[in-house]
């Protein structure tokens, strides 16, 4: 979509300024060669990553951040799986190059699970510079003994493990909605020094007569959104099922803040 259908990203980027996000991310989640090499378009890396930031700085200018997403490799580090941490650094060293080149201010590593890849990820994002900032957020389910990521990390091991690997802001990201990120931003707010970002999914995905549903609507993030910034979080911003009137939203919560009224 980023080479065939720039005008389309460049629109959706621009939607979100204009809702009043301070940070836009790439369409890059799953640019990274070893994803793309399940579609063929491995060889195709530099030029996808390139063509989506830039697509991105067109439509927002230079004011709004631009942040590189950077999912995971799809490969289960050994001895689990079969991905080997060089290929799986190497693989992220690709994408966060040509999205570096290509002019982003941040690398936004996310949806992780897997405490090891993670690592491997901000390795690869500080030996391309040094300098850029790095965002981690993992993927929490909530059990009957606290929140995990299906690799079984929980939050105190992945804030401890990823601010001693180098990240610059911790979270979370996408997950079964806002009021378990609300217990996941409390817990991370209680153990790091960090800056911690929140990127809640509007609920969990139902399918509905074939389309795919999400059931918290912008007005329920709105009633909600005053407790992430009570918890102390830095960075606020949505995952999968949110919508431009989601950031607007959110950006009207924070105003109400920095101003004083109540929420
Ligand atoms: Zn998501």
């Amino acid at each position: 979509m980023n080479l065939t259908h720039p005008d389309l990203i460049r629109d959706i980027a621009r939607t979100y300024a204009e809702a009043g996000a301070d940070i836009v991310q790439t369409n890059t989640f799953g640019a990274s060669p070893l994803k793309l090499a399940e579609y063929g378009l491995s060889s195709r890396t530099v030029e996808i990553n390139n063509a989506a930031v830039t697509v991105v700085r067109e439509a927002v200018g230079s004011d709004i951040i631009v942040s590189g997403s950077c999912g995971p490799s799809g490969k289960i580090l050994e001895p689990y799986g079969n991905g080997k941490p060089q290929e799986i650094q190497d693989s992220f060293f690709q994408q966060m190059e040509a999205q570096i080149k290509a002019g982003v201010d941040v690398i936004c590593i996310e949806t992780m699970i897997d405490l090891n890849e993670a690592k491997l990820a901000i390795q690869a994002a500080k030996s391309v510079h040094s300098e850029i900032p790095v965002i981690v957020t993992m993927t929490f389910d909530k059990t009957p003994k606290g929140f995990f990521t299906i690799m079984g990390v929980d939050i105190k091991s992945a804030a401890n493990a990823l601010a001693e690997a180098g990240a610059d802001i911790i979270g979370s990201n996408c997950g079964n909605g806002l009021n378990h990120m609300i217990e996941i931003a409390q817990e991370f707010m209680a153990i790091t020094k960090l800056p911690v970002i929140i990127q809640s999914n509007a609920g969990l995905p139902e399918i509905k007569a074939g389309n795919i549903n999400y059931n918290e609507t912008p007005e329920y993030f709105a009633e909600r959104i005053g407790k992430l910034i009570s918890a102390g979080v830095s960075i606020i911003g949505g995952c999968c099922g949110t919508t431009p009137r989601h950031i607007k939203a959110i950006r009207r919560a924070v105003d109400g803040r920095r101003s004083g009224t109540s929420l």
